[in-house]
């Protein structure tokens, strides 16, 4: 009957959103990872300071993010606040040589790169079971700025957008489908998805535009323009906290649940891969609008169609498409793992169940 239906359906939601929070939680980084990674960002930041005094080691990425799963890579930033400094290269080549000397990590300075970096890792030892692994940068200033906005809406509600989020990590890390480096979508990338959904599909919506929220007081050009892009974003969290009632009603862990289930309906059926591109900031837009559009049959522009299959706007930098790696076979493949998410889904099979499926390796 109806009645029992509902029930079960009811059921389902529960069980299935208790076992999603467990699961994640067991994912987190403990403590002790958490501090060995800060001990170890300090200890770069001093032999860095040894090259240039005037600098500043930051995280960004997901140790910053508070999207981190336990043994995560950590992202350096490195700051200089001097005038005179020398380019990122040099930096790569001196700060490569230094740490060999210096230290225990694997060292591997790419400093002709597209993005010069230095590769860290260090090896499995009793107090860190996983090793390490860390990049550092340079002068990243738009990286740092777009990790402070993935935080404020993490912060916004803890509980459910990170639940999402770590999980749909987890999901896309063992169903193979989260390497750039083989055609399909970074963390951030499904980042990006995640919270584009939740501002701009999900009716009504479970987070606000911060990019689009009118400022509380009057700023300068200055204070908002990192390397020409406008990276201002309504930033007063403990406000919006106060202020922002979603008039999405359905409960905490109700929410959960039907925004997993409803995200991987969307980008399994509904988004529009051929013609779309999410933007957190302003919302779906075309390709067209944008110049990425990937139907121009001329071998001329092959190169713009195996960059524009999928497009996912960066929220600062606007005319970069933050899902330029995923080619023809990746995105066929994040395809059909959303498919088949939502078809494992729609069984509605005991929520471990559930769980394990989705994420089977
Ligand atoms: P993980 O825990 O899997 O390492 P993460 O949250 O650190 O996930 P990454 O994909 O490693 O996510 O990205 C870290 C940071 O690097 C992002 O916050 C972003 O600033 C930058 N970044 C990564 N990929 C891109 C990209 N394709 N375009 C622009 N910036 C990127
Ligand atoms: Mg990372």
């Amino acid at each position: 009957t109806e009645s029992r239906h509902a029930s079960r359906a009811r059921f389902f939601v529960a069980e299935l959103s208790q076992a999603l929070f467990d699961f994640v939680i067991q994912l987190l980084p403990t403590a002790e990872e958490m501090a060995v990674k800060e001990d170890v960002r300090k200890l770069l930041e001093r032999l860095i300071r040894t090259i240039e005094p005037d600098s500043r080691l930051l995280s960004f990425g997901s140790t910053a993010n508070g999207f981190s799963l336990r043994n995560s890579d950590m992202d350096l930033c490195c700051l200089i606040d001097s005038e005179e400094r020398l380019s990122s290269s040099d930096m790569v080549t001196m700060l490569g040589d230094l740490l060999e000397r210096e230290t225990k990590f694997h060292v591997k300075p790419l400093a002709h790169a597209r993005i010069p970096i230095v590769k860290l890792s260090l090896d499995p030892s009793p107090g860190l079971p996983l090793g390490i692994a860390c990049d550092i940068g340079f002068e990243n200033r738009l990286a740092l700025e777009n990790t402070r906005l993935l935080m404020c809406y993490a912060m916004i509600d803890p509980t459910r957008v990170r639940t999402l989020v770590l999980f749909l990590k987890v999901w896309s890390k063992r169903r193979k489908i989260n390497s750039p480096y083989s055609g399909t979508l970074s963390s951030y990338g499904y980042v990006l998805l995640v919270i584009y959904f939740l501002v701009h599909v999900k009716n009504p919506p479970v987070l606000p535009n911060l990019q689009q929220m009118p400022p509380m007081r009057p700023i300068s050009q200055d204070d908002t323009h990192v390397g020409g892009y406008n990276t201002w974003f309504f930033d007063d969290i403990e406000l919006l906290r106060q202020r922002w009632q979603s008039s999405n009603t359905e409960s905490v862990a109700e929410l959960c649940v039907f925004n997993l289930i409803d995200f991987f309906r969307y980008y399994s059926r509904d988004f529009s891969y051929n013609t779309g591109v999410a933007s957190i900031r302003a919302g779906l837009l075309k390709k067209e609008s944008k110049g990425w559009q990937n139907d121009l049959s001329s071998s001329k522009y092959n190169d713009a169609r195996e960059r524009n299959r999928f497009c996912i706007e960066d929220p600062f930098e606007t005319d970069f498409n933050v899902s330029r790696c995923v080619t023809k076979e990746g995105l066929y493949l994040i395809r059909g793992e959303f498919m088949r998410a939502s078809r494992v889904l729609a069984m509605r099979p005991r929520a471990l169940t559930a769980l394990a499926q989705l994420c089977e390796e």
